[in-house]
């Protein structure tokens, strides 16, 4: 789950790392209140948008003037921002973060990551922050300092002194970055973040160490034991469709293509995905219904495919391990009566309960004359499906009702 920039600063704050004065905006009029309760002669007004590179898209603007503020702010408020990180689509600023603005002297680039690979963390650094860490690593790979850190034992003074060391800080600032590192780390470590970045953390004009950008994420699977992380969930940043399977239980994933899938599990879905590709076709989305998908679940995940007006055919690829193949069946059928006629549908189920669940299909069909089409195998079924979507025809065969 990704949080906006003053959400992450927020944690920062309340564990004593240095971050600007600030507060959210989201009218002109805010933005002015705001700034005049922060004094001072120059402000920042930054979009919050789940996305970085927002300075280059218009998205971080420095104002010297009282009544600037105003303007700038009502200027970037429902302005849609494109960096390349959101896609070509953008994303619309509905909120702005009003901060005082900062003498800045250097930019240094800190991130901690979860490196997967070693099962640790590691936190990255560059004397190169405030620019594109990818195009820093791709220039000048040598500029970029990674140390793993053992999560059992935490950070620790030392290696923050040594990271400061390797990016070339002075002498007199080395005791002060081990402790923003360390303090960041904590805030990481604490919250399950998977990404903590800060570009750029700056030494001011005074020698002060000052966090001015903050990206972060934390583990969706993790937010049980951060209720409070889990309300700062911003729907508004969501697709649609990904909010009403995430009120549903449901994990919705949105893509390009025209064939919506619902599937039980996450390694069925990868399946899924790679075998519609292997014939041609592209998926429009995944929807994993999980282990403990009933009617209901079903009928609300059809629901969720079909607000996707790109999806010209439902492929349903269930495998029954927990879930029943006749709970499917049944909530197939009475999902599909809201499913277009210019719609289709191919089912392939497998597992338990199997022949029951091709029975209820194969009986709901014929009475009442409905687009499904069955395959036997995954294969098949994926086959069938990738050419309705693209506009051929698949003759109706009669479901057998034999295990494959
Ligand atoms: P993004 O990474 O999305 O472009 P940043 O928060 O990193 O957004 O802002 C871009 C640049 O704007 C920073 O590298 C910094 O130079 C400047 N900036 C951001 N916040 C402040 C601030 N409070 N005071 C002064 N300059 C700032
Ligand atoms: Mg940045």
């Amino acid at each position: 789950m990704d949080l906006h920039e003053f959400q992450a600063k927020g944690l920062l704050r309340n564990y004593g790392v240095p971050v600007p004065d600030g507060g959210v905006a989201s009218t002109a009029s805010d933005a002015l209140r705001v700034a005049k309760v922060l004094k001072g002669d120059a402000w920042v007004i930054k979009a919050q948008v789940h996305a970085g590179g927002r300075g280059k898209a218009g998205g971080v603007k420095i104002v010297k003037a009282f009544s600037e503020v105003y303007d700038e702010a009502s200027h970037m408020l429902g302005m849609k921002i494109v960096t390349k990180q959101t896609g070509p689509e953008g994303k619309i600023v509905r909120r702005t973060l009003i901060e005082k603005a900062t003498d800045i002297k250097q930019e240094i680039y800190l991130s901690f990551l979860v490196d997967r690979d070693s099962e640790q963390h590691v936190i990255i650094a560059s004397s190169e922050g405030g620019v594109d860490i990818e195009e820093v690593a791709d220039k000048n790979p040598d500029a970029i300092i990674t140390e793993r850190i053992n999560p059992v034992t935490g950070m620790g003074h030392f290696l923050g002194r040594k990271i400061a060391k390797k990016i070339g800080l002075d002498s007199s600032l080395l005791n002060q970055f081990a402790e923003v590192a360390n303090k960041l780390y904590q805030v990481f470590a604490d919250h399950d973040g998977m990404m903590l970045e800060i570009n750029p953390l700056v030494i001011t004009g005074a020698g002060e160490i000052v966090c001015l950008d903050a990206k972060m994420s934390v583990d969706e699977n993790a937010l049980f034991r951060h209720p409070k992380i889990e309300e700062m969930k911003d729907y508004g940043e969501l697709e649609p469709q990904e909010v009403r399977a995430s009120i549903f239980d449901l994990s919705y994933v949105s893509m390009e293509g025209n064939i919506g899938c619902m599937v039980n599990g996450a390694g069925l879905a990868m399946a899924t995905m790679d075998i519609i590709k292997s014939y041609g076709g592209e998926p429009a989305n995944f929807l994993d219904v999980g282990g403990g998908a009933d009617v209901s679940k079903v009928r609300e995940a059809f629901k969720i495919i079909l607000t996707d007006p790109k999806v010209k055919v439902i492929f349903v690829n269930i495998f029954g391990g927990i879930v029943r193949c006749d709970l499917i069946a049944q909530g197939v059928l009475t999902a599909s009566d809201e499913v277009p006629s210019d719609r289709h549908i191919v089912v392939r189920l497998d597992g338990t309960n199997v022949k029951e669940g091709r029975k209820i299909l194969e009986d709901g069909a014929a009475k009442s004359g409905l687009n499904i089409v069955t395959g036997d195998t995954m294969a098949d079924a994926a086959q069938k499906a990738v050419e309705l979507a693209s506009g051929g025809k698949v003759e109706k065969k009669k479901t057998s009702a034999k295990s494959e």
